[in-house]
């Protein structure tokens, strides 16, 4: 169970997490009309400081997908990223945190019904576990990935959350650790909670953002920070499961689970079978970045 932050907000006002509650009836709860954002925000104990990580880009992409999904409301990104800021001062965390922002369609109407639309938000204490070093285990689902035409996965809308559900739950039952996803089309797409990445002779290369993604905030990150800060060639481009068996390395990324080894897939060792050098470097940048320990691009850092 997660350990929760003690309150939480609906519209900007704040409660007891256990007052923050939804009708029976709510289209959000009936159809999953629903969409939602999930980040970090850091704790740095030598500034005695909490720094939430991309929180515009976070609302940003939460506001694409109320776009995508027709959600009508007048609340403005400004609005939701103030009551989020309010939010984590009120819980006052002293630790790292994974906090969510859910936009959702409230009142009791129908399948069709594009509003009114509430916001939750929500904080857990979310620390760093072993697989940061030991790394993951993953295999391939007999599930394939919900497509753009069926379900777009670039919109984070709770219902794709089932689609990844499925796939958990298969892959823990086979004996791995988590699903990884491939496309109606046979190529790679991403794991249920995270985008997956291999190193090829120096190359980094991941999925484009056509194989059925979600466009991650994370992925963005360790594409910059591989091409700029340590000036390797990286690629989009649509990937092969064999590539990955036969990978130098391999990791995951996302604002959950970071930046993660991957040092097997359908129970093949990947490279040396343990986390690789420019994997472990790729995580000592950006926790460096999200820390707040170095500097980042403008906006990226916000202090709680
Ligand atoms: N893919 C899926 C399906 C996800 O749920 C997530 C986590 N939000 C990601 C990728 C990673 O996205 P981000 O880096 O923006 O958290």
């Amino acid at each position: 169970m997660e350990k929760l932050g003690r309150h939480a907000s609906i519209n900007g006002e704040v409660m007891a997490v256990e007052n923050a509650k939804v009708h029976i009836l709510t289209p959000a709860l009936k159809y999953a009309s629903a969409v939602f954002e999930g980040l970090r925000a850091y704790w740095n104990a030598d500034d005695e400081a909490l720094y939430a990580f991309r929180l515009d880009d976070h609302v940003g992409r939460l506001f694409d997908g109320m776009k995508v999904l027709r959600f009508e409301t007048d609340a403005t990104p400004g609005q939701v990223r103030d009551w989020t800021l309010a939010l984590l001062r009120t819980n006052a965390h002293r630790e790292t945190i994974h906090f969510r922002i859910l936009a959702y369609i409230d009142g009791h109407g129908m399948q069709g019904s594009r509003g009114p639309v509430s916001f939750g938000i929500t904080s857990t204490i979310a620390p760093r576990t072993p697989a940061f070093r030991d790394g993951y285990r993953l295999g391939v689902t007999s599930w394939l990935r919900i497509s753009d035409a069926v379900m777009p996965p670039r919109v984070k809308c709770i219902a794709n959350y089932q689609n990844g559900r499925l796939a958990i739950m298969e892959a823990e039952e086979a004996g791995y650790d988590y699903p990884l996803f491939l496309t109606v089309a046979g190529k790679v797409s991403e794991t249920a909670g995270s985008c997956i990445f291999i190193v090829k002779n120096g190359k980094v290369i991941t999925p484009d953002v056509t194989s059925d993604i979600l466009e991650s905030i994370t992925r963005d990150c360790v594409l910059r920070i591989a091409r700029d800060a340590m000036g390797l060639e990286v690629v989009e481009r649509p990937l092969d499961r064999t590539e990955i068996y036969l990978a130098d390395e391999a990791f995951i990324a996302g604002s959950h689970q970071e930046i993660r080894p991957v040092i097997s897939l359908d129970k093949i060792r990947i490279g040396t079978g343990e986390r690789g050098p420019l994997v472990e470097d790729l995580q000592n940048r950006y926790i460096d970045i999200v820390e707040n320990r170095t500097p980042s691009q403008p906006g990226w850092c916000t202090a709680v």
